[in-house]
């Protein structure tokens, strides 16, 4: 594996990007469910690939609601590539793309409508994008 989590950086930046209820995450589901909205969080659509989930799942009409990392998820506006180890990195990341856009292929697929976000926007925003997605002539 090399030194790639030595250095303290590296380590301070994996856990900052660890946590799971992401502060955007939190408040968009603050304001979803101020209006009424109930969703599953951290829902697994994927009978066959249980693996895979979603942050917020509005499984009646099967929407799906993904709030990307910048970190993690390579966000061009955010992700500054660490100084060490580059090659690690780089594929770390590019694997985590793939699988972000095979997750939203495979649910597209299943039927589901994927909205994916970046953890940067604003969650007022994200919010809206939702409800209007509930409340579109799709649903
Ligand atoms: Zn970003």
């Amino acid at each position: 594996m090399g030194s790639w989590a030595s250095s303290e950086n590296a380590r301070l930046t994996m856990r900052a990007n660890r946590a799971r209820d992401t502060k955007p995450e939190l408040a968009v589901r603050r304001l979803l469910h101020a209006r009424g909205r109930r969703y599953r969080v951290s829902y697994r659509p994927l009978p066959q690939d249980r693996r895979r989930s979603v942050d917020l799942a509005f499984a009646r009409k099967k929407i799906a609601v993904l709030i990307d990392g910048c970190y993690w998820h390579g966000c061009p506006e955010h992700f500054i590539m660490p100084k060490s180890n580059v090659d690690y990195w780089s594929a770390k990341i590019a694997r985590n793309r793939e699988r972000d856009a095979e997750t939203t292929l495979l649910l597209q697929e299943a039927g589901w409508t994927v909205l994916r976000f970046w953890e940067h926007e604003d969650p007022e925003h994200i919010a809206a994008a939702v409800e209007r997605a509930l409340d579109g002539p799709a649903g």
